[in-house]
């Protein structure tokens, strides 16, 4: 008998559990973080905005001097200041008004701002004509109402975007000390594989084909953070096998290979891995994607793909992309799925958890791509994401589905 197939979250689990210790630190410049895991969480030594400051280009005024004669009625004010962004502003003195612009400090005293739309410059801007009555506060930015003094602005453990990098820079920070790249092996097994480039279309040896996966894994391996030894095409051969993952062991936190981890006679992954080191895993309860294995080599962890493209790509996206991050220290590692309505029909039940290839119609429901066959990789080019669907489950148009984003999957 068989043995079972693995479900993927209990795979998932083994893997996050397997992905310690977290690897070790280097401090960056912050231009140079982007995607990196904070291992350091950051505090604030200041208030931002530092200062009280207006949201607009106009009038602060003392809200008192305006409604003395009643709201309906426009006033006239000495212009006592100007005080542009990045000036500092004297305290505003009773019954007048103080040409302001957007970010500057609000004088002391002053109360509101006025927007120069509803305001008339009069004498060359000696005095203004205030045309609406503010409500106290209008257009003043409070001092600390983006970060208080000492606020934890991100913490360990935060993947580092465009947003938090400005964030981290908004309190002083220019350096950040992040996880250190991790360092990835990768190769891809099969003799019919040539390379674009190489060869060209009308002169492809029969049975030949492109290597395709080498191309998307690298690209997702670099969003990633990975620093990627590219060890090219090693061939269907048990020794070659054997000396490539040897080799790749001593210098790298992962090697990860495409193809060959099947059960045929010149699927040569496994019995080399379990030659050199030990198989934790092999075989998902997942569609695509069911021939993923993880093991050891030494120091080094193993992941080997199924070959087929889809199978890669999807096997890569949902474990090896959270392994990765959790390697680096990421708190959160898990893609979101969300409920969508499914504008499609898939009538056609399978024992293993699928991952439909679809993507958003006009119509705000996903639809699905005509061909989901592992081999077809043009249906993860045209989809926005995957449907994850329950083994055992039939969809119908208008169910309700969960849907994962390439958006996620991919950054
Ligand atoms: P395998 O997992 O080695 O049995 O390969 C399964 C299928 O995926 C076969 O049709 C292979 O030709 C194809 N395949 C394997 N590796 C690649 C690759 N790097 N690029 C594109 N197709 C591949
Ligand atoms: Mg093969």
């Amino acid at each position: 008998m068989r043995a079972p197939l693995k479900p993927l979250d209990d795979a998932l689990a083994e893997l996050l559990a397997r992905a310690v210790p977290v690897l070790g630190v280097e401090t960056v410049d912050s231009f140079d973080a982007d995607g990196r895991v904070l291992r350091e969480s950051a505090t604030s030594p200041l208030q931002v905005p530092p200062a009280d400051n207006s949201s607009m280009d106009g009038y602060a005024v003392r809200v008192a001097d305006l409604a003395e004669g009643g709201p309906a009625i426009a006033a006239e004010l000495p212009v006592s200041q100007r005080i542009p962004a990045g000036s500092p502003a004297q305290p505003l003195a009773a019954g007048t008004a103080a040409r302001i612009f957007t970010g500057a400090p609000v004088p002391a005293g002053a109360d509101a701002i006025v927007m120069q739309e509803d305001c008339e410059p009069l004498e060359g801007g000696e005095r203004v004509r205030i045309n609406a009555i503010p409500a106290p506060g209008q257009w003043i930015r409070r001092a600390g109402e983006d970060i208080t003094l000492g606020a934890q602005v991100l913490s360990a453990g935060t993947r580092l975007g465009p947003a938090s990098l400005g964030l981290a820079a908004s309190i002083g920070l220019a350096r950040l000390t992040v996880s250190r790249r991790p360092r990835v092996a990768l190769f891809s097994t099969g003799d019919e594989l040539v390379m674009p480039g190489d060869v060209p279309p009308e002169r492809m040896p029969p049975g030949a084909i492109y290597n395709s996966n080498r191309f998307f894994l690298r690209a997702m391996l670099r969003r990633l953070g990975c620093e990627v030894t590219d060890l090219g095409i090693v061939p269907d051969r048990r020794d070659a096998t054997v000396e490539a993952l040897r080799s790749a062991s001593a210098a790298h936190d992962l090697i990860l290979t495409s193809g060959g981890v099947s059960v045929g006679e010149e699927d040569h992954i496994k019995p080399a891995v379990e030659t050199l080191g030990e198989l934790h895993l092999w075989q998902i309860a997942m569609k695509p994607g069911k021939p993923f294995a993880y093991g050891r080599i030494g120091d080094a962890h193993f992941m080997g793909l199924p070959g087929n493209p889809v199978s890669s790509f999807v096997t890569f996206s949902l474990l090896v992309r959270p392994f990765l991050l959790a390697l680096q220290g990421a708190a959160d590692v898990a893609p979101r799925a969300m409920a969508v309505t499914a504008g499609f029909d898939w009538p056609r039940a399978d024992r293993r958890r699928e991952f439909l290839r679809v993507r958003w119609g006009a119509d705000g429901r996903l639809e699905r791509f005509g061909n989901q066959s592992s081999g077809v990789l043009t249906s993860a080019a045209w989809g926005d994401g995957v449907v994850d669907n329950p083994a055992g489950q039939t969809i119908a148009r208008g169910d309700t589905v969960r849907f994962i984003s390439f958006a996620d999957l991919l950054s």
